[in-house]
């Protein structure tokens, strides 16, 4: 079996040193700068190569612009990301699932192949200690599950959903979801359970959240079911990437931004591993405080801005355990997504505990990636995490968590799958630290920001003219749809502010 410790890459090893690696995930020595190649002014440059980045990218160099895309890591996608092992191994980092809008947006703002392969999951499937069912997650089918386990006014929970489809950006009123499921289902914990869990599994979202951002991200999932990408991460991001390059955008990887230029009030381009590029407008799909904090600079910025920004809270993160069957070998058809739990009840605390006994486990078979011929079976575990837990840990304090976390892992899988652990030939572990080392997002936040974030983000072009900012923030525009979309309405005030200046 190969364990974390001896596989490089997602490691604990590799989180220790910044290492610039091919795609291929060879070592390369470092002997020209990636940038060296780029031009020295643009319309447009692109801090950050995840979904909210590349989607931005695009938008603008459809329209005509001369667009830069700068990314840190060897590899594009950010969160959105997968990687290889030996074995035969590719594993999907944050492919879990969507809702069906993601097929209109990519049909819009990328191609009608990608939209195509854009297909549902067929089954999900909850198993704690008050409820266990399975269900297609469409409206239909979950309200009838719900409605028959907790025997409840059906007309009440169609009041339910009712209420959360009215809930607007704009007209909050200011509760939290708490508050709103005390309301509709007063007492009821297993019902809050059954409706919140998989939002917090999705986005890390607590009960104490304001309740519009429950609203409007169930309401999005709550209609036509749970969607994945058929042919995996690795064919979606290099598709985009194609797209991207018969567009005409320059794209760099292994490119460090390390600050925005400012001249006389207006954004004027970035310094990338040492070098100033020029552009008129820059768009930093880059974590929404780091941007304002520490790419732009508090020299740059109105002090009340940077208080506000300094007062939004990071989103939690996540850790995850990547469990390879070994080729030849082969697991039953168990379901899709199974969100499951041994705690006896729900509460938000226990789903982010270091040691949680709560888990989604997401189940790839072959049909994740047709298109290959030996495609094997991998199984990820994913659980939210507190990066507070984790960087407060010493190096072997730390290898001893991850080594527990992919133990208590594997036991919870062998409920589901009692053979499972002779058919493993490859278990590692990813935490917060993980994902902050790898995509920079602070605190390895998986979604970004808190509610707050957004309004800071919206607010960044009053502060600087021509600076943008798109990418996970506030929970609504988080997630893979939420930035894709966010990226396409970033992009196009950032057109009309071109529009505007050359004018
Ligand atoms: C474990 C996990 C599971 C998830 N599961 C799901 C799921 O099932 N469904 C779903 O919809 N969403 C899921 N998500 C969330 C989703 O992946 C993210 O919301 C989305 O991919 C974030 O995209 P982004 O563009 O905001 O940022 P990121 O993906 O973080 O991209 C930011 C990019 O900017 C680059 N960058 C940052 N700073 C700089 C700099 N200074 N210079 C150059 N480049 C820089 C980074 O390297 C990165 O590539 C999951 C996330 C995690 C962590």
């Amino acid at each position: 079996m190969t364990t974390q410790e001896q596989t490089s890459g997602f490691n604990l090893k590799a989180e220790g040193k910044r290492v610039l690696q091919g795609s291929s995930g060879g070592r390369v020595e470092k002997k020209h700068n990636p940038v060296e190649k780029a031009k020295g002014e643009y319309d447009v440059i692109v801090i950050g190569a995840g979904l909210g980045g590349l989607t931005g990218a695009n938008v603008m160099a459809t329209q005509g612009y001369r667009v830069c895309l700068l990314e840190q890591h060897y590899n594009y996608g950010g969160m959105a990301t997968w990687f290889r092992r030996p074995g035969g191994h590719v594993f999907d980092i944050s492919l879990h699932g969507f809702p069906v809008g993601m097929k209109k947006s990519m049909r819009r703002y990328w191609s009608q192949e990608i939209a195509d392969s854009i297909v549902p999951l067929e089954s999900i499937k909850f198993d704690n200690p008050q409820f266990s069912f399975e269900t297609e997650f469409t409206r239909e089918d979950y309200t009838n599950k719900v409605v028959e386990a907790f025997k409840l006014d059906r007309a009440h929970v169609e009041r339910f959903y009712d209420h959360l489809r009215k809930m607007e950006y704009y007209n909050d009123d200011g509760r939290t979801i708490r508050e709103m499921f005390n309301e509709f289902f007063p007492g009821r914990n297993d019902v809050h359970r059954a409706f919140m869990e998989p939002i917090t599994y999705a986005n890390g979202s607590t009960l104490d959240e304001p309740a519009i951002t429950y609203g409007i991200v169930f309401s999005n999932f709550m209609s036509k079911g749970v969607f994945t990408f058929s042919g995996g991460t690795d064919t979606l991001i290099m598709k985009m990437r194609k797209i991207l390059q018969q567009n005409g955008v320059d794209m760099f990887s292994g490119a460090q931004v390390e600050r925005v230029l400012v001249d006389r009030d207006r954004v004027a381009g970035v310094r990338v591993n040492g070098r100033d590029i020029k552009a008129k407008t820059v768009l930093s799909n880059a974590n929404i405080k780091s941007t304002v904090l520490k790419l732009v600079g508090e020299e740059n910025l109105n002090p009340d801005f940077v208080q506000q920004t300094r007062e939004v809270r990071l989103s939690g993160s996540s850790c995850q355990v990547y469990i390879g069957i070994k080729q030849g070998e082969e697991i039953p058809f168990i379901t899709d997504l199974l969100f499951c739990s041994t705690a006896d009840h729900f509460t938000s605390e226990e789903l982010c505990d270091l040691r949680t006994k709560s888990r989604t486990f997401s189940f790839y078979y072959p049909k994740t990636r047709p298109h290959l011929k030996n495609a094997g079976f991998t199984i990820v575990s994913s659980n939210n995490a507190r990066w507070a837990d984790w960087q407060a840990l010493s190096d072997e304090e730390y290898e001893v968590e991850k080594n527990a976390l992919i133990d208590r892992t594997v036991s919870h899988l062998e409920q589901y799958i009692p053979d499972v652990r002779e058919k493993i030939d490859h278990l590692e572990a990813s935490t917060p630290r993980t994902f902050n080392f790898y995509t920079q997002q602070m605190q390895g936040a998986s979604f970004g920001t808190k509610f707050e974030g957004l309004d800071v983000s919206m607010k960044l072009s009053e502060q600087v003219p021509g600076l943008y900012h798109a990418g996970s923030v506030g929970i609504i525009m988080s997630g893979w749809l939420g930035t894709v979309n966010y990226g396409v309405i970033t992009a196009n005030k950032m057109a009309e502010y071109l529009h505007e200046v050359s004018a």
